[in-house]
C-alpha cells in the first residue's frame, strides 16, 4: 500500500485512468461503420474490422482513409459527419472498478477532487456525461476550453486548479496513465504524481526518457493508494 500524506486536491486524468478508452474507441468505430453501411451488416462489420486494424497499427487519419477507400464522394462535410458520429457516441461507458472506488475513498479523505482532461471538448464532455462524473468531482478542467496550446504537457490547467483552491503544489496530486504527456505539467509545478498502469490502455506503451515526464510513483491498481488529507 502506498500512502501519500498532506494532500488537499486529487486530480484525475479521464481516458484510461478512470475508464477504459478502448471501449469508447471501439464503440465509435461501430457507430461510424453503421453510418457508412446502414443496411448492410457484413459491409459494416468489414469496415469496423478495417478501422480496428488501422487503429492497432497506430495509423492516423483513419476516417479520411476510410472515406477515400469506401466512398465515391469523400466530401469534407462527410468527414465532419463521421467525426461527430464517432465523438458523440451514446454507447454506455463504465468506470474501472478501482477508479470508482478511489473517487469515493479519496472524496472522503481529501478536501477537493477534480478531473483534468485533454481532447476534443465536446467528446470529453460527452464521456463525462456518460460516466456520470459531474456529480463526483468539484471541478473539471477541459484543456481544450483554452485551446490546443494548453493541452498537456502544458501546466496551464494545473495552475488554474492550484489557484482556484489556493493550494501549494505539494498539496496537489495528479493521477494519470500516459507518460508521454501527463506528468510534465504537474511535475514542473511541483505536484505529486502517480501513474496508474492500464495494460490495455491506448497509450500503455508510452514510456518517457526525460525525468520531467516521469511520475513520482507507479501503481497497477488505485486500490493500493491511500491518501491522507491536509
Ligand atoms: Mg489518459
Amino acid at each position: 500500500m502506498l500512502k501519500i500524506e498532506n494532500i488537499a486536491l486529487v486530480t484525475f486524468d479521464l481516458d484510461d485512468t478512470l475508464y477504459p478508452e478502448r471501449y469508447y474507441v471501439l464503440g465509435g468505430f461501430k457507430n461510424v461503420a453503421s453510418l457508412l453501411a446502414p443496411n448492410d451488416r457484413s459491409a459494416a462489420d468489414a469496415l469496423y474490422d478495417t478501422m480496428l486494424d488501422m487503429h492497432r497499427d497506430g495509423q492516423r487519419d483513419i476516417f479520411q482513409r476510410i472515406l477515400a477507400d469506401f466512398c465515391s464522394d469523400p466530401a469534407a462535410e462527410r468527414l465532419d459527419e463521421l467525426l461527430n458520429c464517432y465523438r458523440l457516441s451514446n454507447r454506455p461507458l463504465n468506470l474501472f472498478a478501482d477508479a470508482n472506488h478511489a473517487l469515493d475513498r479519496f472524496g472522503l479523505a481529501v478536501p477537493h477532487l477534480a478531473i483534468l482532461t485533454d481532447g476534443y471538448l465536446l467528446a470529453q464532455q460527452k464521456k463525462v456525461e456518460l460516466l456520470n462524473l459531474q456529480s463526483r468531482v468539484e471541478k473539471i478542467i477541459y484543456t481544450d476550453d483554452y485551446g490546443r496550446d494548453y493541452w498537456k504537457p502544458s501546466p496551464h490547467g494545473f495552475e488554474l486548479l492550484m489557484n482556484e483552491f489556493q493550494l501549494s503544489p505539494t498539496q496537489c496530486l495528479y493521477i494519470a496513465d500516459n507518460e508521454a504527456k501527463d506528468f510534465a505539467g504537474p511535475n514542473r509545478l511541483g505536484w505529486r504524481t502517480v501513474k496508474i498502469i492500464r495494460p490495455d490502455g491506448v497509450y500503455a506503451d508510452a514510456i518517457a526518457e526525460e525525468p520531467l515526464f516521469k511520475p513520482e510513483f507507479t501503481l497497477t491498481t488505485l486500490d493500493d493508494l491511500e491518501l491522507v488529507g491536509s
